[in-house]
């Protein structure tokens, strides 16, 4: 797909030149805009208003230097980082991604597809993100600590329960949110509820960890149910081996279907006879270790390097819950010639557009990420929630409201596309939908 329409190829031009070598960021705006065309030709009122010009700006983004002292007392510096793009609908809400990877055209992006996705939860949170390009891998908790401890020394000035609630993300798990954590309220001389994906023993919600691998679950099944199908007896392909791609593991295999590959940065392994979820949690989250090392424990799992390979398994779904970019248009092909039916993002923008216009082009059932994997901030939304009125509520009852949040974004996401006469295209649905409350949002709220 390409942008026709002359008022938001011009607009696209000004992101692309206002935002100099940030692919990641050019991409994430350029398939929203993608999906205005028909909005814009209906609702003009939103050209008028300069809404989408104010839509790709971040209102704010902070930039920072986080100092720390490693264990053999030498200084390190990192980049610390935090967009906060939209509170037209709520306080700024998004997770920290601590990867070597990380500069400012990825927080964005990830900031920008937060802004919809947080929309379409139903529940009143902006959109932001926030991160670092420091690498946990192979640091000691000793150094992960200090230098959560700089970073928050920064990050709490611009941070609050009302104004912005950050959460984990890639290399941001429950240690990180708890050194961020305990800094903040040392700090801020405040326990209040600033960071979601918190300990159970200080105000974290039962569920939260579970949540995005779930949610993801549960929008699959919603589409799947829409179709005729079910998880029951499919075979599924799962990329990365964190947290969402655990948890989307359990559930689709408490779903009954049998999960057969995950993989890490540097490779994945391929079990015939299923994933031994116990074998990945002691490996990845007690050890710390490598997916490769999956084959020690289970005689008939292959291991290869190397991450694309992974899409050439035969399965019936596939869930990329790694990085963005990890599913391109060969990745696509191969899914295709194997008769997947259906490919449901936990990653955040892991397809690449070529790869997304062959699936669809080649009837997959395709679930874009701001609607598949939001279930993880929707659990955050309702960790807020609590933590305002200071009481929690039972792992099943989170995870039965989640359950329902997913399957009302599925139904959204349909038909929004449907009132466009795009029926069956989520990317589409989920960018109108996503677009609309927070557009109406900013008419209303004026030029601010
Ligand atoms: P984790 O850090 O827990 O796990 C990330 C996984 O992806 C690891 O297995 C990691 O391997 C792998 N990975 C990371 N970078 C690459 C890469 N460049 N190539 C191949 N594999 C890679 O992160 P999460 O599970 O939390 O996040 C995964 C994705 O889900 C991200 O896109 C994130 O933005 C998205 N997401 C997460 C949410 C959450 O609640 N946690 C909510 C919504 C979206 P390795 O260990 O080798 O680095």
């Amino acid at each position: 797909m390409s942008i026709t329409n002359e008022y938001l190829q011009g607009l696209m031009e000004r992101v692309e030149k206002r935002n100099p070598g940030e692919k990641e960021f050019h991409q994430a705006v350029r398939e929203v805009l993608e999906s205005l065309e028909p909005v814009i030709e209906r609702h003009p009122e939103y050209v008028k208003h300069g809404v989408i010009e104010s839509l790709v700006e971040p209102e704010r983004i902070i930039k920072f230097r986080v100092p720390w002292v490693d264990d053999n007392g030498v200084v390190q510096v990192n980049r610390g980082f935090r967009v906060q793009f939209n509170s037209a609908i709520g306080p700024y809400k998004g997770g920290l991604r601590f990867h070597p990877s990380v500069y400012e055209g990825i927080i964005k992006f990830l900031g920008f597809e937060q802004i919809f996705k947080n929309s379409l939860t139903g529940l009143p949170i902006g959109g932001g993100k926030g991160g670092s390009d420091f690498d946990p891998k192979g640091k000691s908790d000793l150094e992960v600590m200090r230098f959560c401890q700089s970073f928050m020394t920064e990050l709490y000035k611009h941070i609050g329960s009302y104004t912005d609630i950050p959460a984990g993300d890639i290399g941001v798990g429950a240690r990180e949110i708890g050194y961020l954590f305990g800094q903040y309220k040392r700090i801020s001389n405040t326990f209040a509820g600033v960071l979601t994906g918190k300990g159970l023993e200080y105000g974290g919600s039962l569920a939260r960890t579970e949540a995005t691998g779930y949610g993801l679950c549960y929008f699959t099944e919603a589409l799947l149910n829409d179709h005729g199908f079910t998880f029951k007896g499919n075979t599924v392909v799962i990329s990365g081996s964190g947290n969402v791609a655990i948890y989307a593991t359990q559930k689709a295999q408490q779903m009954g279907a049998t999960v057969v590959a995950l993989s890490d940065s540097n490779g994945y392994i391929y079990d015939p006879e299923g994933i031994d979820l116990a074998v990945v949690k002691q490996l990845k989250e007690v050890e710390r270790k490598r997916i490769k090392e999956y084959v020690n424990f289970r005689p008939n799992a292959e291991y290869h390097e190397g991450c694309r390979g992974i899409w050439t398994i035969p399965c019936g779904l596939a869930l990329p819950c790694a990085t963005q970019n990890e599913l391109d248009l060969d990745s696509a092909k191969a899914l295709v010639a194997n008769g997947v039916k259906a490919v449901c993002e936990g990653a955040n923008m892991p397809s690449t557009p070529e790869a997304i216009e062959y699936l669809m082009a080649n009837d997959v059932f395709f679930g874009p990420a701001k609607a598949s994997n939001a279930g993880g901030v929707a659990t955050s939304a309702l960790e807020m929630s609590r933590n305002s009125i200071r009481n929690s509520w039972s792992f099943e009852r989170v995870d039965s409201m989640l359950r329902e949040i997913m399957q009302n974004i599925y139904k959204n996401i349909s038909e929004a596309a449907a009132e466009y006469g795009l029926d069956g295209n989520l990317v589409a649905g989920a960018n109108i939908a996503g677009f609309t409350k927070v557009a109406n949002a900013m008419l209303n709220e004026g030029v601010v």
